[in-house]
């Protein structure tokens, strides 16, 4: 009888430990399935790498790109194609951050009952097509960046990255920079939309700035060097300074505040860090302190020297001050309601929207009909002769969106950034005016 007892027992343990092991898998089935399955080197769905089965569209429903029997297709407009390489995915599966690549388990479309059937599945991106195709379109044909997104949400609506080559005529790898992209993978010289840091450090650090006159007699001497400014912007309050993007009144500033505010205040703002978009980290920025009191600390205060920046993280901050200080984070993905993180105290960011709301100031309507928007330009010098085109902002009413543009060697930001910007809002006003 106790021999019995003893075989029960052992015969029962053992059954407790299977069901225990069996129901162990299965969570892990629940929990990673998906992601085992969407392995690369699961032969069912990928093969050399290459994912065989699965849908892309834009928000509207579009397709961006279908995969099937590994074979892809993507959207049936060339602009289109083009304008959201970057965004999709390429192919081979040379570029980062791509829709393809993070959102892989669900195109393999994996379930818990079914396993992967084969066909795969659908992810609907937050892109819109025709803001994407409006996009490319403004750029021209030269090299840059747009990104804009609902600042309410973290939605990306538009993120455009040229050069970009078409994916249905085949891969151009000998294009410089092509794999690269420019929103979130390149970090660029700001050159004036720097100055938002700047008068955010200012605003935060010096108690008596909105009762300060700033004089501009076109250049000024920092540290035994001249501090060129575009011309003579004579006497100026701060807010006057931003829109008249006044190098000496920005460059006395940033002497006055010191390289290690401005970084920190840089760093606070998410420029220099890796930022987080459906779990791809894009390249950080850099804020390198220069010499306490020398010309180079000035230079970097107004987005020159060492300062390098993304168009997304630009867009972020952008974003940030439309939302009252809270940054949403981006995502690929339509219907995303990313976390936020708190980038500046409210009475900040509603300072920097005075400061910003360009209604009235140098050929604002002209270049921006109908359009009431926080806005600032930048003009990168580069010291090769050429200049990087930069454009950021929001806008104050009608969908809620903040942008940013920044056109490689293009000149001019308000002038040759400003008008990319320009159609890309146009068209986002024509489209989600009465949604
Ligand atoms: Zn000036």
């Amino acid at each position: 009888m106790k021999r019995m007892e003893r075989r029960s027992i052992a015969v029962l343990a053992l059954a407790l430990a299977l069901a225990i092991g069996l129901g162990f898998f299965l969570l892990r089935l629940a929990r990673s399935g998906g992601d085992w399955a969407a392995y690369t080197a699961n032969e069912h769905v990928y093969r050399l790498g290459r994912l065989q089965c699965g849908t892309l569209t834009d928000r509207n429903g579009a397709v961006l790109l279908r995969a099937e029997d590994g074979v892809y297709t993507y959207a049936p407009e060339e602009t289109v194609r083009r304008a959201s390489l970057h965004a999709v995915g390429d192919e081979a599966g040379y570029m980062g951050g791509t829709a393809l690549s993070l959102f892989g388990r669900e195109l393999v479309g994996w379930s818990f009952w079914n396993g992967t059937d084969g066909r795969g599945g659908t992810v609907a991106l937050s892109l819109d097509s025709r803001l994407q195709a409006a996009a490319w379109d403004a750029l021209n044909g030269r090299s840059g960046a747009v990104v804009l997104m609902d600042y309410t949400t973290g939605e990306i609506l538009s993120m455009v990255s040229a050069p970009a080559y078409d994916p249905a005529a085949g891969a151009e790898l000998d294009r410089e920079g092509v794999l690269v992209n420019r929103c979130t993978g390149a970090a660029m010289a700001p050159g004036s939309v720097f100055k938002l840091v700047t008068l955010i450090a200012a605003y935060e650090n010096l108690p008596d700035l909105q009762s300060r006159r700033f004089v501009c007699e076109g250049s000024a001497m920092v540290g035994g060097e001249e501090l060129a400014c575009v011309k003579k912007h004579g006497s100026q309050t701060v807010e006057t300074a931003l829109c008249n993007s006044c190098n000496v009144a920005f460059g006395e500033l940033a002497v006055e505040l010191g390289g290690e505010c401005l970084r920190a205040t840089a760093e606070r703002l998410g420029l220099l860090e890796a930022l987080e978009i459906d779990g791809y980290r894009t390249a950080p920025g850099t804020f390198d302190v220069a010499p306490r009191g020398s010309s180079l600390e000035a230079w970097s205060g107004i987005g020159q020297y060492h300062d390098l920046v993304t168009p997304y993280a630009m867009a972020r901050l952008c974003a940030a001050i439309a939302n009252g200080g809270a940054a949403r984070e981006g995502s690929l993905r339509r219907g995303a309601r990313t976390p936020t993180a708190e980038l500046m105290p409210p009475a900040t960011a509603e300072y920097l929207d005075q400061c910003m709301n360009y209604t009235g100031y140098y050929g604002y309507r002209a270049l921006f009909p109908g359009l009431d928007m926080g806005a600032k330009s930048g003009t990168a010098e580069l010291g090769d002769g050429t200049d990087h085109a930069w454009m950021v902002g929001y806008l104050r009413s009608g969908p809620p969106l903040a942008f940013a543009v920044a056109v490689e060697h293009g000149g001019w930001g308000l002038y040759d950034a400003g008008p990319v910007a320009n159609a890309v809002l146009q068209k986002a006003v024509e489209i989600y005016a009465n949604d």
